[in-house]
């Protein structure tokens, strides 16, 4: 091969080159610039398909979604997703346009949505709860959360907000709270809301020296025997017949609360204009008063009320509590029916009270009770016909406690009825051993307590009592103060009648100091009727008293009624009521209640009214 030739190949090959370069720089470039393409629509692709599911979550999102432009304060409604539509009942159509703020409308005249405007003004995502209405006019509560949306400059232009509906939490919330603070059977405050509201009282007070507030705690009186006799259901009937009438005794800025069973509390605080006084307390005392219907039954209820008074008592709200409960066993031992007013010496006698309590809780068993037997005697033949028995208390420190003072307590710890099993026993069993070693035949008069009265096998227990004793019914008489037969009257028909037809005599105590009248007892099965001692005590010296026992006298009479006058003391009551026509008499001037030996020793006497009268007119 020649030098020629060779350059000529030399040539041709870069010739080719020359040609093939540029060919194969377009084919490289060419391959770059299809290899960005199709990056570019990948990545288009990937936007899109993006898009489309942000779209798809949009439209298929359970949760109404709105995007809002940020302009404030109008923030008008950009679109909606149709679960919005769907769960709101409002058409996109209609709520395109217009402000965020037509969709949460103000409550009572103030936005309800300050949570939502603060993230709105200051541009920041979060979570705000609005409450708005339905389109039926239901409220609502939604929870809000805020998400905004920049532009390429980084400014907040949106905001994507997603709507959670909570109304059924705020209800059920509201519902808890409702739990928390009422009482679900009246729906008055409970305990916990008046000692909020005490406390909030109390504070105000404060900031207003002079200002005082009262805390009344009532307690309705022998609340337990219609509780117990008509059953829970009328019980609760009766219970809110009360708190309706508290409620309309108060102020609108008191406020009533039930504490539990029959238990309630007024709460009574003083501003510039008003003063709370004495007269408010018989207000309440009156409401209660008032004669009560019950599935037919009438009932008069009476309450006990204490009151503590802030600061006179005590700053502290939880102890003006304990004051006001103090203050209310006072007025409970003060006769029931009654209000007094805290004092420190009552916070000693709660103590001794609770010792009493604790050293009354098995008495019966360790043998501490007695009784002592009081004759009633015939005014006709001056011999003793009868006699009461009369529990006391064989207490190992203090020694004898008469039952006045631990009766009530034992009545309202429900101890009484144990202990009024015990006497009910020991009085059948005591009078028929007497009757079995031949000093007399004489009927046994034994108290019953308002809870062993409301007991419902009290007739079941009564009979077993008198055939483990062997006495016969007819020798045992049981005493009712007028205000318990009066409490549940249908059903003190039916027990009365069924103790009646047992042979049991039945006998109205302390008649006079109750409400009823003559005329009303004749409706009942009763023995005997035993005028109250405070009459008796002032035959002597009040004409009124005069004419009432001279009149009750012949009225039980006219209703074949056998009457005793308590209390008898001298000579002088003795010969009026001899006059007028008594039966019987009870009292200190023929005799004491005595120990079971000496009255034993009574009857073996053949002790008489009369030992200056000839036998014969015995
Ligand atoms: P009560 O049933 O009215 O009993 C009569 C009370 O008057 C007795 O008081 C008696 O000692 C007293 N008394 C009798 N004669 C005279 C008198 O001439 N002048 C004066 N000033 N008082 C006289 P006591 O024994 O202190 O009993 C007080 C109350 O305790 C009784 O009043 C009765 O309600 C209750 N009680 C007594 N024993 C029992 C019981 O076994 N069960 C129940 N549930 N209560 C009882
Ligand atoms: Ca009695
Ligand atoms: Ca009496």
């Amino acid at each position: 091969m020649n030098h020629q030739s060779i350059w000529l190949i030399l040539a041709g090959i870069a010739l080719l080159l020359l040609c093939i370069a540029p060919l194969l720089f377009y084919v490289r470039r060419h391959r770059l610039q299809l290899q960005k393409a199709n990056r570019r629509i990948g990545d288009l692709e990937q936007a899109n398909r993006a898009l489309e599911l942000r779209r798809q979550a949009d439209e298929d999102s359970p949760m109404p979604i709105i995007i809002i432009r940020a302009n404030m304060p109008d923030c008008t409604i950009e679109s909606v997703n149709p679960a919005f539509e769907h769960v709101t009942g409002h058409a996109a159509s209609e709520v395109i346009g217009r402000s965020i703020w037509s969709l949460y409308p103000s409550v009572g005249g103030r936005k309800a949505d300050k949570g939502l405007q603060a993230l709105i003004n200051d541009k920041r995502g979060g979570n705000a709860v609005v409450r708005s209405e339905r389109r039926n006019g239901s409220p609502a509560w939604y929870s809000i959360s805020a998400s905004p949306l920049r532009d390429e400059t980084g400014a907040v232009t949106h905001f994507v907000l997603a709507q959670h509906d909570v109304s059924e939490m705020k209800r059920y919330q509201a519902e808890l709270e409702l739990h928390a603070n009422y009482d679900s059977l009246t729906g008055l405050a409970n305990r916990a809301l008046l000692r909020q509201r005490l406390e909030e009282a109390i504070a105000q007070a404060r900031d207003h020296p002079g200002q005082k507030v009262w805390v009344a705690f009532i307690d309705l009186d022998r609340f337990k025997i219609v509780n117990d006799s008509l059953g829970r259901k009328a019980g609760d009937r009766l219970i809110n017949t009360v708190a309706e009438r508290l409620i309309h005794a108060v102020r609108e800025s008191d406020t009533v609360a039930r504490l539990g069973g029959d238990e309630f509390a007024v709460l009574m605080r003083e501003a510039d204009d008003s003063t709370v006084s004495a007269a408010m307390v018989d207000r309440l005392v009156q409401a209660i008063a008032h004669p009560a219907s019950i599935d037919g039954h009438e009932f008069t209820l009476t309450c006990s009320i204490g009151i503590a008074v802030y600061p006179d008592n005590g700053e502290d709200a939880e102890k003006l509590i304990e004051y006001a409960d103090i203050a209310m066993y006072s007025a409970k031992e003060h006769g029931r029916n009654n209000y007094q007013f805290y004092h420190a010496a009552m916070n000693e006698r709660a103590l001794a009270r609770l010792q009493m309590e604790m050293a009354l809780r098995g008495a019966v068993e360790r043998g501490e009770f007695g009784l002592h037997y009081q004759p009633q005697v015939d005014l006709k033949t001056g011999n003793i016909v009868g006699m009461e028995a009369l529990v006391h208390w064989k207490h190992p420190q203090l020694g004898i406690v008469p039952p006045g003072e631990f009766i009530t307590l034992a009545e309202e710890t429900g101890l009484i009825v144990q202990i009024g099993a015990w006497v009910m026993h020991e009085a059948c069993r005591q009078n028929k051993a007497w009757q079995d070693a031949g000093l007399a035949q004489l009927r046994v008069a034994v108290n019953l307590s308002a809870r062993q009265f409301a007991q419902p096998d009290l007739v079941d227990s009564v009979n077993q009592i008198l055939q483990e004793t062997g006495l016969s019914p007819h020798f045992l008489e049981v005493e009712l103060t007028e205000s318990l037969v009066m409490t549940g009257v249908e059903r003190s028909l039916d027990v009365l009648r069924n103790l009646k037809a047992h042979g049991i005599q039945i006998s109205i105590d302390d008649f006079g100091t109750g409400y009823s009248s003559l005329s009303y007892l004749k409706r009942f099965p009763i023995d005997v009727l035993k005028i109250d001692k405070s009459f008796v005590q002032d035959i002597t010296s009040d004409p009124d008293d005069e004419t009432i026992v001279s009149s009750i006298i012949s009225l039980a009479h006219s209703l074949k009624l056998h009457v005793i006058a308590e209390g008898v003391e001298s000579h002088e009551q003795l010969a009026f009521l001899e006059q007028n026509g008594c039966d019987e008499i009870q009292g200190y001037y023929f005799s004491r209640p005595v120990p079971p030996a000496t009255f034993a020793q009574m009857l073996r006497q053949q002790k008489t009214l009369y030992p200056a009268r000839p036998a014969t007119l015995h």
